[in-house]
């Protein structure tokens, strides 16, 4: 029995999800599922901004090229250029919305000139050109995007509903364990209601990936609780081609508290000024790299990490204290209000922050329009692997990319609706549990959770070698086997959906590090310390073995 039919399925309320949802509404039936509150989401806590060429002296060629050159050979110039360009119309559009970013009046101009955005600078661009709202950007563009979207009448809000698998035409094992053909085409997903603890069968002529990213398969990230890889990984399960899984990108300055949870220090921070100090006071980022404190963030990540290990200390520090307090309480109004209920004062005292895992480059390989391999399956945001990030995402391009693909993909969408291709909606299987019961292990969920968090920091992180990742290989090949042994024996619950994507996210990115037999961007492994252009200028490509 399906239980909800919709022209269009979006999975997930982050900017992506919201902004496809908000293009295509007025041209089909929209259901917009996401697994808590709407604004739970990476977006909703993005600080930075959005990097978009609006300054006197930027250029699309500068963007374009510090986006190359963080990427270390792997970006698509195509791709990077197509979203370059598409910046301005975006940040335009998203100013027409009601989005408030902050603005500043031309030097010299008597008041009466048109006020242009505020610029601010972050690791790895040669200009000023980060649009923000204070450093609360994500929550801005959320909070309009949510409103909208709840507003809109084609569009039809799931809230706390946890998408556990996608539905393909050819599924037919039960619990959503899905075979897939070349032939074969997404047609909606089985989503467990948490309130009612049901699992409904959504059908749907198009279904959307924007579920983000998966900081959560790491002990130590920035990321919020939603971020597990679920989109990564119902993908991959269903047959879709995964890319460049390795290159997880590691925040160098998140805040070191015991009473902080993944609190990001924003890279705007060392964008103002801010300077890396150990314990001793030492300015160390100058042993690492010319750029010093402005370096791109896997050096810095990685310079952290040696100083860590060297001196057996919990934290560096960030120190900004040397700018005027006024000024850094109004540039960073939610960081500083953050440490200060903590008891650090930044305009006083160096802010410790350690690294995290923050950002996936790799996901669900897309082309330029959001397609995935899998007919009438799309994906956009972070849960895409599109070609922009290459081996390292330059600060600030993510958002812009979740934007201008959310653009791209739903053209696509609205044409393919419009030219009345569709057959009827097929109807799914329904959800079956016959044969299992409510656990009574709850055990294994947690310890596996905290085991894959912990081994793929330890064995998987910022520095990789092959004895580290053989290791993390087995024993997820033996976690694996006990989540599935599990899931297939008892109901299905959030957490388990969960940990079954952190697995399934831990066995690729340790398939994609075993992989690349080089040091790029992102991956660093101690055998193979130099990039090789001749063999590893490439993308590393997964895909499931095809079952049926
Ligand atoms: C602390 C922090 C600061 C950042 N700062 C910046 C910045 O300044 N500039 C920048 O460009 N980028 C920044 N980033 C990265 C950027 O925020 C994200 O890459 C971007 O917001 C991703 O958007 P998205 O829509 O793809 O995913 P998200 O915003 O993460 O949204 C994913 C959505 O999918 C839902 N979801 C996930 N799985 C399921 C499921 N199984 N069922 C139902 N729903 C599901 C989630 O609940 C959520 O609603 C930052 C990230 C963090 C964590």
């Amino acid at each position: 029995m399906t239980d909800i039919k919709t022209d269009i399925l979006i999975i997930g309320t982050g900017v992506a999800g919201l902004m496809f949802a908000l293009k295509t509404a007025e041209h089909g039936s929209v259901a917009l599922v996401t697994k808590k509150e709407a604004m739970d989401s990476n977006t909703n806590l993005a600080q930075g901004g959005i990097a978009t060429v609006f300054g006197a002296t930027d250029s699309f060629d500068l963007h374009i090229s510090d986006t190359l050159a963080s990427g270390d050979g792997l970006c698509n110039k195509d791709v990077v250029k197509m979203v370059v360009k598409a910046g301005p119309a975006c940040i335009n559009e998203l100013t027409r919305l009601g989005v408030c970013f902050n603005t500043q009046q031309a030097p010299g101009s008597q008041g009466d000139s048109t006020p242009g955005f505020d610029l601010g600078r972050e690791g790895g661009h040669c200009q000023n050109r980060i649009v923000h709202a204070h450093d609360m950007t994500g929550r801005e563009v959320e909070r309009v995007l949510v409103e909208l979207a709840r507003r809109h009448p084609n569009i039809q809000l799931f809230e706390n509903h946890v998408a556990i698998d996608l539905i393909t035409q050819s599924t037919r094992m039960r619990r959503g364990l899905v075979t897939t053909t070349h032939e074969d085409f997404c047609c909606g997903a089985y989503v467990l209601d948490r309130a009612h603890h049901q699992v409904k069968t959504f059908a749907a002529h198009i279904t959307m990936l924007a579920t983000g990213g998966a900081g959560k398969v790491y002990l130590y990230t920035s990321n919020p609780d939603i971020a597990t890889g679920d989109g990564m990984a119902m993908a991959y399960r269903a047959g879709a081609t995964i890319a460049n899984m390795e290159f997880v990108q590691f925040h160098p300055t998140c805040l070191f508290h015991p009473e902080a949870k993944n609190f990001l220090i924003s890279e705007a921070v060392r964008g103002e000024g801010g300077i890396l100090i150990d314990a001793g006071g030492h300015r160390f980022m100058g042993d690492y790299d010319p750029q010093k404190d402005m370096a791109c963030r896997d050096v810095v990540a990685r310079a952290i990490d040696t100083e860590l290990k060297k001196s057996g200390n919990d934290s560096v520090f960030l120190d900004i204290t040397h700018r005027p307090a006024d000024e850094i309480r109004g540039r960073f109004p939610n960081i500083y209000e953050k440490c200060l209920s903590l008891g650090i004062d930044m305009t006083r005292t160096p802010i410790p922050v350690v690294p995290a895992a923050h950002y996936m480059c790799g996901g669900v390989v897309t082309d330029v329009q959001g397609r995935t391999d899998i007919r009438h399956l799309y994906a956009v945001g972070e849960t895409a692997c599109t070609g922009l990030h290459g081996a390292n995402r330059l600060a600030s391009n993510s958002l812009l990319e979740a934007l201008v693909y959310a653009d791209t993909a739903a053209k696509d969408v609205v044409e393919l609706l419009q030219s009345n291709r569709f057959n009827p909606l097929p109807q799914p299987p329904a959800w079956d549990d016959v044969g299992t019961s409510d656990s009574d292990e709850m055990i294994v969920v947690s310890h596996n959770w905290d085991e894959i968090r912990r081994l793929m920091w330890n064995y998987v992180g910022i520095v990789r070698s092959n004895k580290r990742l053989e290791r993390a290989q087995r024993r997820i090949d033996i976690i694996q086997n006990e989540i599935q042994d599990y899931y297939w024996h008892f109901k299905v619950i959030p957490d388990l959906v969960e940990l079954r994507n952190i697995a399934t996210v831990a066995e690729m990115i340790i398939k994609c590090a075993r992989h690349r037999k080089e040091s790029r961007g992102l991956h660093y492994n101690l055998q193979y310390p130099k990039r090789d252009d001749r063999r590893w200028c490439k993308d590393t490509i997964i895909r499931r073995q095809v079952v049926g």
